[in-house]
């Protein structure tokens, strides 16, 4: 299985999809207000986010949330255009009350696993969707999840799919990154090449619609990929690890990001885990977004093959010295 956590010193993440065009637009960027201090004495967070839709688009299919000391992005999966769901509410829909769940999940049970509340999560939008969906189809609508916790002496992080989190732990960088999803594309990919050339529109189309059956199949199923769908079992396959905040191993800072601003690193190289942490920092998380936006534009052989441009979202938490 090629999910794992990763230590990344130097920097250099995966090497990635195409992107082509697009234009920079204003990131939604909020400070959240003043720090949660969610224990009686641990460091204070501070949390800052920016999120946005791919440029031209209307409709963000990321979310990035804080309830409390819970603090998540999710990036929901786009359906390609012409394909069914067995549902009438669609990816945002999804990731919006996945995240209100979750947020309800949280309070409801504060000490419960953060695997535990998002399986909570998942079964509650399965009753979220009305009893008119058929959830059971594969392309339901699905969304990655990046979750960290504070709990004031130390923060709990759940990764699934392709969110990855970024730890600064006393000044070292760790990069936890769920690649299941993109080892199943790289094998799909590699039977794809196996096929004849397609010969015209037609078959190209008919070649598309096998990939993405093909996707889904793998979606939720051992030796395939996790993401949280309508299947609460996935809470249970999702990465998951805690960090103390006190002491040299310290948690200082982490981001939570899509695969949209990820791609600064992963992508285009713009800089490595630490420097974008830096970034992040120093200029918070809708320069992120900017410097993605314009990469799109300016480094077109970056760019990555199924999406010219997607949804980006970062959030950066900050812990003070207790
Ligand atoms: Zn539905």
């Amino acid at each position: 299985m090629a999910a794992g956590h990763r230590s990344v010193p130097d920097g250099q993440g995966r090497v990635g999809r195409p992107v082509a065009g697009g234009r920079t637009i204003a990131a939604a960027e909020a400070a959240a207000g003043p720090g949660t201090r969610a224990g009686s004495a641990g460091p204070i967070m501070r949390v800052r986010s920016a999120s946005a839709p791919a440029p031209g688009r209307a409709v963000n299919e990321d979310l990035a949330f804080q309830f409390g000391p819970l603090v998540g992005v999710l990036d929901g999966a786009t359906v390609p255009e012409g394909f069914d769901t067995g549902c009438r509410h669609g990816p945002a829909w999804y990731v919006r009350h996945l995240a209100a769940r979750l947020g309800l999940a949280a309070a409801a049970r504060p000490a419960a696993t953060l695997v535990s509340s998002l399986a909570a999560a998942i079964l509650a939008v399965r009753a979220d969707h009305g009893g008119e969906c058929d959830l059971d189809h594969p392309g339901t609508p699905s969304s990655t999840v990046c979750l960290l916790r504070s709990s004031g002496d130390e923060v709990d992080w759940l990764v699934l799919c392709d969110s990855p989190l970024v730890l600064d732990v006393g000044g070292r960088v760790d990069v936890v990154v769920d690649d299941r999803l993109e080892t199943a594309m790289v094998d799909l990919r590699r039977m794809a090449a196996t096929l004849p050339e397609p010969a015209d529109d037609g078959d190209r189309v008919d070649r598309f619609r096998r990939a993405v059956g093909l996707q889904r199949e793998r979606m939720n199923r051992t030796h395939g990929y996790w993401v949280a769908a309508a299947d609460p079992d996935a809470a249970y396959h999702a990465l998951t690890g805690t960090v103390p905040l006190r002491g040299p191993g310290g948690l200082r800072r982490a981001a939570l990001l899509t695969d949209g601003a990820s791609c600064a690193v992963e992508q285009f190289g713009l800089f490595d885990w630490a420097g974008l942490l830096d970034l992040l920092t120093t200029e918070g998380p809708g320069a992120l977004v900017d410097r993605v936006r314009a990469a799109e534009r300016d480094r077109p052989d970056r760019l990555r093959r199924h999406k010219p441009t997607d949804d980006a979202s970062a959030v950066l938490c900050e812990f003070d010295p207790a």
